[in-house]
């Protein structure tokens, strides 16, 4: 099969094969969603969009296996080892920059296949020396049960176990092959307070957005309704009068005449916010996206290619740009935010082309080094992942405040201490 990477321009491809789960058609997704609708009228987007992507019986991430060249899509963390590398030395740089708190929590949101938090442990492990006695656990916050077992896989090779009631917080325990407790969760709310560095690649994007459109008598509301001429089919319709989420998720004055907002990645972030501020800590946010500036993005991806978001319900992928303005609003004047900065400027301030020459270096075969150009070229070129991904952070307020102005006058000059730079979001420079 030729295929479509899910953020990729139309002539971006890779090759792979579908998933033979997805050729299965769960009707039942449909059966669930038409039913629901004729019972209470058309549903908004986010409904609709939650019910694919994670009702607990048929949603997609629930049932499938859809990440790497078999599934659905790839992303950077399964392109390329170097990505969970830097994104472990930024993780390990802001822990640094907090003072190096006794106790360090990874959180990863929708870890996928795992293969990221095994990458950022992989480094804390070459730099044990750095991290010291600091004591440090994985909480992994995930839906969907056959993925959090793929995760326990990798990570602690298959010696996890789950919890014995289904509604335990922590759904599953194990330990990483390096000794590190780790946590599975359905909520962020259910991860311990305590300092702690989240990171949320490809998260946000999955997360239900409501639509609204622009019309002469004001934002109304996209909604999801069944198509009367097809029964099956279902279609989108415009409320005729405005909805509780159209009178208060769109902005005054919003500019835009379609306008698309992810309430629920509103609410994670400003969970995020009163943890950074009160446990200390910081937050990673990479996804493709955009500042604010576009109107219709939803789409949906199957055996890589675009796919009606409409049809068959339940195979394929739902997907909307995030809104990092949007974010950055949620997140208020009590932490400092940063970016969002292309995933190319990101990845180049951490030294991904010096991590790479080191690689290479190291490497003999041909084969593999064709493989880590390549891997590195997607991940950065400006025409495929390094300019559609952004990276975005939130950080404890104290982090960027400027040292205090010493009192009086002093003839002798005090050297007041620099803060550490944020990685990433600024050129490093050694002197
Ligand atoms: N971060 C991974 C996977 C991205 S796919 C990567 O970059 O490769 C999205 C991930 O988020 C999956 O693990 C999915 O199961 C999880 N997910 C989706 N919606 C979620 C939700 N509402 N709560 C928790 N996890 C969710």
């Amino acid at each position: 099969h030729s295929s479509m990477l899910r953020w990729g321009p139309p002539q971006t491809r890779l090759s792979c094969s579908s998933s033979p789960d997805l050729e299965k058609p769960p009707h039942s997704m449909l059966r669930h969603l038409t039913s629901k609708i004729k019972s209470t009228g058309p549903i908004s987007v986010a409904e609709y969009m939650r019910e694919v992507l994670t009702n607990p019986v048929t949603g997609y991430y629930v049932r499938n296996n859809m990440l790497g060249p078999d599934g659905d899509f790839i992303t950077s963390p399964e392109i390329s080892q170097i990505f969970g590398e830097l994104l472990g030395v930024w993780i390990i740089s802001e822990w640094m920059g907090a003072g190096r708190p006794k106790q360090l929590q990874l959180v990863e949101l929708g870890p996928g296949k795992g293969s990221l938090a095994s990458d950022i442990l992989r480094v804390f492990s070459q730099l044990q020396s750095v991290l010291g006695e600091a004591s440090v656990s994985l909480h992994l916050v995930e839906v969907s049960p056959t993925l959090s077992q793929l995760q326990a896989q990798n990570l602690t090779g298959n010696t996890s176990q789950e919890a014995d009631s289904e509604d335990e917080p922590v759904y599953r325990r194990g330990k990483t092959t390096a000794g590190l407790p780790v946590c599975w969760y359905r909520r962020l709310d259910d991860v311990p307070t305590g300092f702690s560095v989240f990171v949320a690649h490809e998260f946000f994007d999955a997360l239900p957005i409501h639509k609204f459109q622009r019309t002469e008598k004001g934002w109304r509301e996209v909604m999801v309704d069944i198509d009367p001429e097809k029964p099956d089919h279902l279609r989108f319709v415009v409320t005729p009068s405005p909805t509780l989420a159209s009178s208060t998720l769109v902005q005054a004055d919003e500019r835009r005449d379609h306008v698309e907002v992810c309430a629920e990645g509103g609410v994670i972030i400003q969970q995020l916010v009163r943890r950074i501020t009160e446990d200390g800590g910081a937050a990673l946010i990479a996804d493709y996206g955009h500042d604010g500036t576009k109107t219709d993005t939803f789409r949906a991806f199957k055996g890589h290619q675009l796919h009606d978001v409409l049809a068959s319900p339940g195979t394929a992928d739902l997907t909307a740009d995030v809104d990092f303005s949007y974010l950055r609003r949620m997140a208020g004047g009590g932490v400092a935010c940063m970016g969002p900065v292309t995933q190319r400027t990101f990845l180049k301030n951490m030294g991904i082309d010096t991590r790479l020459q080191v690689l290479l270096r190291n490497c003999t075969d041909p084969n593999t080094r064709k493989q880590l150009i390549s891997s590195y070229d997607m991940l950065t070129n400006r025409a495929k992942m390094g300019e559609r991904f952004l990276f975005f952070s939130v950080l404890h307020q104290s982090r960027l405040a400027k040292p205090k102005k010493q009192d009086g006058l002093s003839l002798e000059k005090k050297k007041i201490p620099a803060q550490l730079p944020v990685a990433g979001f600024t050129e490093l420079s050694f002197s």
